[in-house]
């Protein structure tokens, strides 16, 4: 039996539990989780605000740990070293989007690391709010020696979600990428953006963040809620990442962009929105969307940031906290990630 921290039903606080894991298949590594971070998207789920979230469920997607060991054929990883699991554990592997790279999009159905269906399509997943995981050796990711493991772990959600369409958008020295929203996602696009070469600008709720913004490489910051702050602001940005987790109206936004600047929406706010299209019609902007990013690229964004000392803003706490997180989660209020420490699960304490 796993130690482990989850919801028996929406909305109802987290609190310890037990689960299992499964044997080692030949291909699997073993892996003692010791730090996983809180990622907006466990809060979505734990909420069912998407509908589709199966209790109990196991949150936890940006996981950091130790090798402990490993089935009769896995070779990548040895016992004692420092590896990453993010949302994807399984894909089918053969098909073209597996192929390409794009595990999340498979055509025979992703296995994400919780409240997901294994590649049975019976068994449940369950996340890294718990002291161990078993995980085939393909989806485990390689964390680089020069990152501090605690402020890693962010990378393996936040870290993906933002570099890929950085990537994708083209964000490269001198242009000008607007970030919306400073939470998790957002912090993380600053800082990738900035060593991007990107002139950075934070849309933010309020000036709270101003000073922390600047500290992370944003060159300018406007606080959206302030009367006329985005007027000032027409046609300025040739990318806007917009990672706000509630309900907004996404067509001021779209006035922010340059002729054939894009908007890329990562967060996933639990409602619709109403687009007027004569907005991207006069000027070719562009809506997109983007989802996590796939396995090789995550080891690709890994790399960039032990090459460029980047890591997550966080706060460091036991499991029994997740739930006043959460609750500050909900309200914007996060410097900038809530990590657990998988220690404080050990030993069946909450
Ligand atoms: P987070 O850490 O909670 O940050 C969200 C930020 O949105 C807040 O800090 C806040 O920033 C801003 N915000 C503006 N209005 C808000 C409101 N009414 N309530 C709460 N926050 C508000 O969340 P996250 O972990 O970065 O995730 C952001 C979104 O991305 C979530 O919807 C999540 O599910 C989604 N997500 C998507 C993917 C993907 O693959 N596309 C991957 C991971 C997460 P300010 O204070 O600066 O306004
Ligand atoms: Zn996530
Ligand atoms: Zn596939």
């Amino acid at each position: 039996m796993t130690p482990a921290f989850g919801a028996q039903a929406a909305k109802t606080p987290l609190a310890p539990m037990t689960i299992e894991r499964r044997d080692l298949k030949s291909t699997d590594v073993e892996i003692q989780i010791q730090y996983c971070g809180i990622c907006h998207s466990d809060v979505h789920k734990v909420s069912n605000d998407w509908g589709n979230t199966h209790f109990p469920v196991v949150p936890g997607h940006e996981i950091v740990g130790k090798v402990v060991s490993r089935g009769s054929s896995a070779s990548r990883y040895r016992e004692g070293d420092l590896v990453g699991v993010g949302c994807i554990v399984d894909s089918c592997r053969v098909c073209a989007q597996c192929r390409a790279g794009h595990e999340m999009f498979c055509e025979k159905g992703v296995t994400f690391s919780f409240d997901s269906f294994e590649q049975d399509g019976k068994s449940l997943t369950y996340g890294g709010y718990s002291t161990h995981m078993v995980v085939d050796e393909r989806y485990v990711l390689r964390i680089p020696k020069e990152l501090d493991p605690s402020r890693a772990a962010p990378l393996l959600c936040a870290g993906i979600t933002t570099y890929s369409p950085l990537r994708q958008w083209n964000c490269k020295p001198g242009a000008a990428v607007a970030v919306l929203g400073l939470g998790g996602l957002g912090h993380m696009a600053v800082k990738l953006a900035a060593a991007m070469g990107a002139e950075v600008t934070v849309l933010s709720s309020s000036r709270d963040k101003e000073a922390d913004a600047s500290r992370m490489g944003a060159k300018h910051f406007v606080a959206t809620k302030e009367p006329g702050a985005l007027d000032a602001l027409e046609g300025e940005f040739d990318l806007i990442v917009d990672t706000v987790s509630a309900p907004h109206d996404l067509n001021k936004h779209t006035t922010l962009l340059r002729e054939f600047g894009t908007i890329v929406l990562v967060g996933l706010p639990p409602e619709a929105t109403v687009l007027d299209v004569g907005l991207l019609v006069h000027g070719n902007k562009r809506v997109a969307g983007s989802n996590i990013g796939g396995i090789a690229e995550t080891q690709e964004m890994l790399d960039y940031c032990g090459r460029h000392g980047i890591v997550a803003d966080v706060e460091v706490i036991p499991a029994i906290q997740i739930n006043a997180a959460y609750a500050r989660m909900q309200r914007g209020d996060v410097r900038y990630r809530f990590v657990v420490d998988v220690s404080s699960l050990r030993g069946g304490a909450g």
